[in-house]
């Protein structure tokens, strides 16, 4: 009898232990979902990390961006200073010796002087030589010019004709509304030019005119105007076209009226954002 108690006791305290051994289902469930949770918040608080840290790159990133903006790259502008070497330009009644390629490189000479200060300047030709036209617009291209500036002087069979007057690019059919983006700003930059340069020099406003057939103008990738500055065939306007006084007048109203155009194209820029 005691024989048979022992072993159901010995049972018993199996079970039991067994039972301790191994925790009920609903323990194991609980633990189960314990880890389940567990496991899901890691990965949240990773994702957090990560989108914290995407957050901080993206940050600098464009906190960077913005402080590059600010600050100011200098505008490139060619100068060209037409015709030179076998190429004269026009002749003048009043003098032999002076012919218009001279007129042009010195005042093309003080706009560089003068527009240096606040641009990156490129001159197509320093010297006395000739360069096909092609090749000047090529150039300004290649350079990724802002502005392409083409400095000549004038000439006509009346002698009374007088003053100032600038060329930009556009075929004869089309008006401006129809015009490309370059067309466009070309003749905003050549009124602007020309308004400053009669300010300053006092000469006869001429006006801005289109003409398809300047192949600098035409073939340029950038905003490009052609000024005459003056006609040689008029005695008074030639006379002041060779003074280092006149000239330097002519430039300052170039420099004045480029200065207005990219204050311009600023607002126009900042208003469409
Ligand atoms: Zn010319």
């Amino acid at each position: 009898m005691t024989n048979k108690r022992n072993v159901e006791r010995k049972r018993n305290k199996d079970i039991d232990q067994k039972n301790k051994k191994r925790p009920s289902n609903k323990k194991r469930t609980v633990r189960k979902v314990r880890k389940k949770r567990k496991k899901r918040k890691f990965l949240i608080r990773r994702i957090l990390v990560i989108v914290i840290f995407l957050f901080v790159v993206y940050s600098i990133f464009s906190g960077v961006k913005f402080l590059i903006e600010l600050i100011p790259t200098k505008k490139i502008i060619v100068i060209d200073a037409g015709h030179g070497g076998s190429d004269p330009g026009f002749p003048s009644k009043y003098s032999k010796s002076i012919v218009e390629k001279e007129i042009n490189l010195n005042i093309a000479k003080k706009l560089k002087e003068n527009l240096e200060k606040k641009y990156k300047v490129h001159m197509v030709r320093t010297q006395d030589i000739k360069i096909d036209n092609y090749n000047r617009a090529k150039k300004a291209n290649e350079l990724k010019a802002d502005i392409f500036i083409s400095i000549h002087a004038n000439s006509f069979e009346d002698p009374t004709v007088e003053g100032i007057e600038i060329f930009y690019d556009l075929e004869d059919e089309k008006v401006l509304e129809y015009g490309n983006q370059k067309q466009k700003d070309s003749k905003f930059l050549a009124d602007f030019v020309l308004n400053s340069m009669v300010e300053e020099s006092g000469a006869n406003k001429r006006g801005v005119k289109k003409n398809h057939r300047i192949i600098v103008t035409r073939e340029t990738d950038m905003p490009a105007i052609l000024i005459e500055t003056g006609f040689m065939s008029n005695g008074n306007e030639f006379a002041k076209l060779n003074t280092d006084l006149y000239q330097q007048k002519l430039v300052d109203g170039i420099e004045k009226g480029l200065e207005n155009y990219f204050i311009s194209i600023k607002d126009r820029e900042t208003k469409t954002k």
